[in-house]
């Protein structure tokens, strides 16, 4: 029962087009699970789903097993008022493609705004923490860069630190170095690399197949809104057992 997401025959359709046809799969408290599959195949539905940025049409989606966006109460339930589903994102961090900072901020106030917007945090405690946590992400000498002024993998490593601002225990990502210059790549994958050490709790969508093989626990196969096959990475990527993983496999490997 102690998993930090279950997902139960979660499905999800925009207008008449089904993206996700029935998802299960759980991600236990310390576990790495990433997420490969096609263009298309709903990944990042699936992730916009676990913190109901997307609103699921049917199953169940439990982040430490509470309903997300959603309670139950005498077997019947009820969707959550926003301030509510605020709360539950709260412990969840997500980081996308692309990576959205406040262009008019500092790398500093980039980190600092939501713990003192959205929990009213004291300033002064949330300025040390985003310093800490810039320099987690080896961005101390860029405090007060702006977001032009900072490189794609700069600017991705300062939105895993505004992420972690929130001290999330389930961070999401989204094809986090899919928008980088290879050269850039390294240093995002070096920052996910400390956080696994660090026992977060992580699902991360992505092509970089060497990455998944070395940091994850259980890599996930999706094609047309299904998990296809899951699994240890060495023995997903060594021993596919579907035509349609083979498939994949032999065009990315
Ligand atoms: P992936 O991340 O695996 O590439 P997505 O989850 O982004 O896949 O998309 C799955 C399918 O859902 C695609 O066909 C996409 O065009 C469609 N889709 C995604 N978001 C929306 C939306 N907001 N409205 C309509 N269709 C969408
Ligand atoms: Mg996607």
């Amino acid at each position: 029962m102690n998993a930090v997401v279950r997902a139960e025959g979660v499905c999800k359709s925009y207008g008449t087009l089904e993206v996700l046809k029935g998802i299960d799969l759980e991600v236990g408290q310390g576990e790495v699970l990433a997420v490969i599959g096609p263009s298309g195949s709903g990944k990042s539905t699936f992730l916009r789903c676990v913190n109901h940025l997307e609103r699921i049409d049917a199953g169940r989606l439990y982040v430490h097993d509470r309903l997300i966006g959603y309670e139950e109460r005498e077997g019947k339930v009820y969707e959550l008022p926003d301030h509510a589903v605020a709360r539950q994102r709260r412990g969840i961090g997500m980081v996308f493609q692309r990576f959205n900072l406040f262009p008019h901020m500092t790398a500093l106030e980039n980190v600092m705004a939501a713990p003192i917007m959205v929990k009213k945090e004291p300033k002064a405690a949330v300025r040390e923490r985003a310093h800490d946590l810039l320099a987690r992400v080896g961005l101390a000498d860029k405090t007060n860069a702006h977001p032009a002024q900072l490189s794609g993998g700069q600017q991705q490593r300062v939105a895993i630190a505004r992420a972690l601002a929130m001290r999330p225990d389930l961070m999401l990502f989204d094809e986090p170095t899919s928008a980088l210059d290879p050269e850039l790549v390294g240093e995002v994958l070096d920052v996910m690399r400390a956080l696994v050490e660090d026992g977060m709790t992580m699902i991360i969508v992505t092509h970089e197949m060497g990455f998944a093989r070395e940091v994850c626990d259980t890599l996930v196969f999706m094609d047309g809104g299904v998990v296809v096959e899951s699994g240890l990475p060495s023995a997903l990527l060594g021993a596919p057992q579907h035509e349609r993983t083979k498939a994949f496999l032999s065009k990315v490997l």
